[in-house]
């Protein structure tokens, strides 16, 4: 059975159907491109999948169950977890705290634990602390982390949210251009740390408009039009096929 399977889905948006009864698997360990033109669904799909929209009709099947509609918070303790297409971070809180702030369970949400700073509390403080702080490194972020995240450029933004997203330790990433506006070297590294966290047992689903870094770096491609699969496949066949050559050239929405 797929990790991750969407079923029928349909998605309106008053008189738009912006998911035109699209159905999709994805299996553990893989590595799958989403691309289309602007409003082919690409972003909705993900928040179809995510609990941040509830589809109309289909169905949302995650390792063995269906939550369709299920909250991002309870998709993200399940290890489903997605970023999204505008960062989000606070721009008042220092990069380290943005990092910090991003795991769950915060010891200082459990109240009786923080009044009494019980050993547990402190403990899962320092298992937060360290795991940032590596996080920060691998991103090279840790020159910046007492900035604010206001001052970040939009590629060390990026950067941040993948940071922040991995202090949920996914077992599914789902994330939602994270190439855009980010400069060439940047990308490089970005689309390097995807591939390791691949290689370490993560599957991982990237939207992406822009083709090239993406092309080079999934297993699979899967192409939206008008909120449908056009097409399916290895990238270089993909991209070869003429209805996706069309769906661009064409403007496609
Ligand atoms: P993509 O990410 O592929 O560019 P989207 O999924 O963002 O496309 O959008 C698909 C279509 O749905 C677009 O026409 C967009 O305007 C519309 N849409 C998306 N989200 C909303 C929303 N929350 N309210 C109204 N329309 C929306
Ligand atoms: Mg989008």
């Amino acid at each position: 059975m797929s990790l991750l399977a969407a079923a029928g889905l349909v998605k309106e948006f008053g008189g738009l159907r912006a998911i035109d009864g699209l159905s999709l698997s994805i299996e553990a360990g893989e590595l799958v491109g989403v691309i289309g033109p602007n409003g082919a669904g690409k972003s909705t799909l993900f928040n179809c999948v995510t609990g941040v929209v509830t589809p109309d009709e289909g169905t949302v099947t995650y390792d063995g169950t269906e939550v369709t509609g299920d909250p991002p918070d309870a998709l993200a303790r399940r290890g489903l977890v997605r970023t999204f297409q505008s960062t989000r971070e606070l721009e008042t809180m220092t990069v380290r705290d943005n990092v910090r702030l991003a795991a769950p369970d915060q010891p200082g949400e459990r109240t009786v634990d923080a009044l009494l700073r019980t050993e547990s509390m402190q403990t899962t403080e320092r298992a937060v602390r360290t795991r940032a702080d590596e996080l920060l490194e691998t991103f090279e972020l840790d020159h910046l982390a007492d900035e604010y995240s206001g001052t970040l450029s939009g590629g060390q933004r990026k950067l941040l949210e993948l940071a922040r997203t991995l202090m949920l330790d996914p077992d599914v990433l789902m994330l939602d251009e994270p190439f855009a506006g980010v400069n060439p070297t940047l990308t490089g590294d970005i689309a390097e740390h995807i591939r390791e966290l691949n290689a370490n047992g993560m599957t991982v689903v990237i939207i992406e408009h822009e083709l090239e870094t993406l092309t080079e770096l999934v297993d699979r491609l899967v192409v939206l039009r008008q909120g449908r699969v056009l097409v399916d496949g290895e990238p270089e066949d993909v991209l070869a096929d003429d209805r996706v050559i069309e769906a661009y050239l064409g403007g496609g929405a």
